[in-house]
């Protein structure tokens, strides 16, 4: 059973932060769609006494593409993401891991901020985000900072949020025609099963060259991580079938995996291999078809 707890329900964003700002000491948490979070209570890893919904905030719910940048709010679900046309066409990673996250009621509560917020490294919208170089925003009731989600965790369950801060919005730059953006995520099932190993890319290329390469690996090390060597090894080349093959080797040498009940940290090593190999070759064949087209 349910420890107790106050529950507040704010109806606009304002109210919600200076919500959070009133904890006077009160073990204080953010619900969002509870997915996670009422999963911790029932088993009583987490005993707040007071949850501030998110579930009246309307604002926090949106996709929106304003200049550059593409915006998604904090309490969009994975089904929203689903659905969003924006996502497909400037997040197809994101749209990807949308695809094979939970079952399709986890969907219609679980929100991208929660996903970042419960800090998993096996959280499945978070490699797409950080391959996109995506930006969180914080907000509490004196105003908002921005954070690159490559800065957001600092260590297992760790990140930079204070307590008084909401997670409000996620955004990142519209990619151009010359981006190419994958996500494969490994389970044991398509669906509602926990992440043995995600990877996601993003190749930017000009003149047959790479000219921007992330690589970010889920479930592998204590928080989500770029494998930044292997970035670094793709980015100014032109790439071949065995410089893709190197960078792979070095994505799998970069990660910390370890032994749990879904797979031995060997297993995941090869998997990061594989995986990085099979998406870097993607994107990159994604590039060449887009510089035909055009
Ligand atoms: C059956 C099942 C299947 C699942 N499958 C997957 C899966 O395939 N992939 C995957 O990645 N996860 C999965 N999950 C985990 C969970 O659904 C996700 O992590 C989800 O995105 C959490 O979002 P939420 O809105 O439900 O967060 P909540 O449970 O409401 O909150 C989670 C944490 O985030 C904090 N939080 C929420 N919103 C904010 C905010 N705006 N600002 C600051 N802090 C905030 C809360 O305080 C809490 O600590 C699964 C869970 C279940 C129960």
């Amino acid at each position: 059973m349910f420890a107790e707890f106050d529950l507040e329900m704010p109806n606009s964003l304002d109210e919600a932060v200076l919500a959070l700002a009133r904890s006077d000491g009160i073990e204080t948490l953010t619900l969002a769609g509870g997915s996670s979070l009422m999963v911790d209570i029932r088993a009583r890893r987490v005993v707040p006494e007071r949850l501030i919904s998110l579930a009246r905030i309307n604002e926090l719910r949106r996709i929106e593409i304003l200049g550059p940048r593409i915006t998604i709010g904090s309490r969009t679900t994975v089904s929203d993401i689903l659905r969003s046309n924006q996502v497909a066409e400037h997040g197809a990673a994101l749209a990807a891991s949308a695809e094979v996250f939970a079952g399709q009621m986890v969907r219609n509560v679980a929100t991208v901020a929660g996903n970042i917020a419960c800090g998993s490294p096996a959280a499945d919208l978070v490699p797409p985000l950080l391959s996109l170089d995506a930006d969180v925003v914080l907000t509490n009731a004196s105003g908002f900072r921005t954070v690159p989600l490559a800065d957001y965790f600092t260590g297992f369950k760790q990140d930079v949020r204070r307590p008084d801060e909401l997670i409000t919005a996620i955004s990142w730059d519209v990619p151009g025609a010359k981006c190419a953006n994958r996500f494969y995520k490994l389970a044991r099932r398509k669906g509602d099963a926990i992440t043995v190993t995600g990877v996601a890319v993003t190749l930017g290329a000009a003149n047959g060259v790479c000219t921007k390469a992330r690589v970010a690996l889920g479930a592998v090390a204590p928080i989500v991580m770029r494998a930044r060597a292997a970035e670094a090894m793709l980015e100014g080349s032109t790439l071949t079938v065995e410089l893709i093959e190197e960078a792979s080797l070095k994505a799998a040498e970069e990660c910390q995996p370890i032994d749990d009940i879904r797979a031995s940290a060997d297993y995941r090593r090869h998997a990061v291999h594989m995986l990085t190999r099979r998406l870097v070759a993607g994107a990159w064949a994604d590039l060449h078809l887009a510089t035909e087209v055009s």
